[in-house]
């Protein structure tokens, strides 16, 4: 076990988070031993500690996976699946404790964090079911001299690096299929929240993951250490959730070892209401797609384009249920909107709020930071947004929902269009035809039609245009682990 742990007990039960680097199946401390502090959000106030891994240790995880990518590859796919449906299980009985790790170091209200910990643990119950599933093709040359015979081979050492704003469920969702495929890997965390990946790097050891297969490094120096990671010829893969902007660093660092790419980057939803829209259901959906995880979400609605006859009612009754919601400390049972990760955050809330005021939008509700210790911002509606506000092009990634009305079909797929992201998109309307017509038209990987939610880890999630390369989750998630190995063959 870490000679360093940090523990707490939740509702009877007790968990221990060993806070040292997790390399080749051992807990140890960092080069040089320097730590780095971890804060609660809701109070500002100091956690725990983990070990601050130099580029040294980055290079030392990656000993220990390619030392144990061998092993792992030819690991039958059976008993990989099987490990991980241990996984799963083990994560299943310790929801609760997972939950209130996740709120103490993210912020975010229990039952947002007790809803990431069950979408994070389906991530490997799905891979698991998957691992057996990488099935090859065999066609004839259309020539007739010869077969195509393909098989899908592990793509190796996998470098998966995450963000905090989903602490547990962005690392299943590149653990899973990285074990499924025969992978092994090393997770870069984020430094506000790393205390949930060690709690799964001890769960997948006790699920028994053999030594090497999966290696957390936490860091103050993300650059460094994931920057020689990256030029370490034997890593083939860097799975990335995080920014656009740090997505397109690591792009070209990538390039210089021609590395895979898969890149889960940012995100400005637009959530279209058509006047013929179940108002009912909009409002449902818009609380769910905006507020999931206090707006700190990449697939959180950003920009609500309403159709004119309705955008008044529409932003009347969202007020109503935004007023509602209970600000306060993220483990509390009776929050239900918890703070912002950290000060920089809030800052940039801020700013993109005054800027829409003073291009004339009026706040419905919030818009004021409370006095009280912690990253708080209120849940805030802003209507009459300018269209060349900062509000609708920049990720807001907080409690803040912008309201533009529209006036006909074209002009709401203009104005959902208009942005350099392409992650998640909603649109409400009773009428089908216009739905799938207008969810065809919205540059955006996913639609939720009449839906506040996208996320399922049976499905591809993904974005186009500068939201990002490739899909995790479904089967395709799978394939982002693999190459495809063409074998011409004559018999
Ligand atoms: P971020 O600043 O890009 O950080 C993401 C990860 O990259 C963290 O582990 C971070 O480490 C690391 N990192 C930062 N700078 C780096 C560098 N120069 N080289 C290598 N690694 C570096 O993003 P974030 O603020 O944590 O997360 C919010 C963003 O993630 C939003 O844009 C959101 O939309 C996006 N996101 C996207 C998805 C999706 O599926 N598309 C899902 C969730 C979040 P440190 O923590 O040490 O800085």
């Amino acid at each position: 076990m870490s000679a360093n742990v940090f523990e707490f007990e939740n509702n009877g039960q007790k968990m221990t988070v060993p806070t040292d680097l997790y390399i080749g199946g051992q807990w140890r401390a960092a080069t040089g031993g320097r730590r780095i502090d971890v804060f609660d959000p809701s109070t500002e106030g100091l956690i725990a500690s983990v070990a601050d891994a130099t580029a040294e240790d980055g290079i030392a995880a990656v000993d220990a996976a390619a030392a144990a990518a061998p092993g792992w590859a030819a690991t039958p796919p059976r008993q990989r699946a099987e490990i991980l449906r241990r996984a799963f299980e083990l994560m299943n009985s310790r929801l609760d404790s997972f939950a209130h790790l996740i709120s103490l170091e993210n912020g975010k209200a229990l039952s947002d964090a007790k809803g990431e910990a069950t979408y994070a643990a389906e991530f490997f119950r799905w891979f698991a079911e998957e691992a057996v599933r990488a099935v090859g093709e065999l066609s004839m040359a259309p020539s007739g001299a010869n077969r195509i015979l393909v098989q899908y081979q592990p793509v190796g050492v996998s470098v998966l690096v995450t963000p905090w704003n989903f602490p547990a469920a962005m690392a299943t969702r590149k653990i899973g299929p990285a074990l499924a495929a025969g992978c092994t890997c090393i997770l870069k965390p984020a430094t506000e929240t790393p205390l949930t990946a060690y709690a799964m790097a001890a769960l997948l050891q006790e699920a028994g993951v053999p030594a090497g297969v999966v290696n957390v490094v936490t860091s103050s120096k993300a650059g460094a250490i994931v920057g020689a990671m990256l030029h370490d010829p034997r890593v083939r893969k860097l799975s990335f959730t995080g920014s656009t902007e740090v997505g397109r660093i690591l792009l070209k660092q990538a390039a210089d070892q021609v590395i895979s790419c898969s890149m889960e980057l940012g995100g400005n939803a637009p959530f279209l209401v058509f006047d013929d829209a179940d108002m009912d259901a909009a409002i449902e959906g818009a609380m769910v797609a905006k507020m999931r995880n206090g707006g700190e979400a990449c697939t959180a609605a950003n920009r609500f384009y309403v159709q004119r006859p309705v955008a008044e009612e529409f932003a009347t009754r969202l007020t109503a249920r935004m007023r509602a919601l209970t600000l306060g400390p993220g483990c509390s049972p009776a929050t239900q909107l918890g703070p912002l990760i950290n000060g920089t955050s809030r800052d940039k809330v801020i700013e993109l709020v005054a800027d829409a005021v003073e291009r004339g939008a009026q706040i419905m509700t919030g818009g004021a930071v409370p006095k009280m210790k912690g990253y708080f911002y209120p849940a805030t509606v802003v209507a009459n947004v300018s269209l060349d506000s900062k509000l609708l092009h920049e990720e807001i990634f907080g409690p803040v929902a912008a309201i533009v009305p529209f006036d006909n079909e074209a002009q709401a797929i203009s104005f959902a269009n208009r942005t350099e992201y392409g992650l998640a998109a909603y649109v409400y309307t009773k009428d089908l035809a216009r739905g799938l017509r207008v969810s065809e038209k919205i540059e955006a990987g996913m639609i939720a039609l009449n839906r506040g939610l996208v996320s399922d880890p049976a499905a591809p999630f993904g974005g186009v245009k500068q939201s990002g390369i490739g899909r995790e989750g479904g089967h395709h998630g799978l394939l982002e682990f693999m190459e495809a190995k063409y074998i011409a063959t004559s018999w």
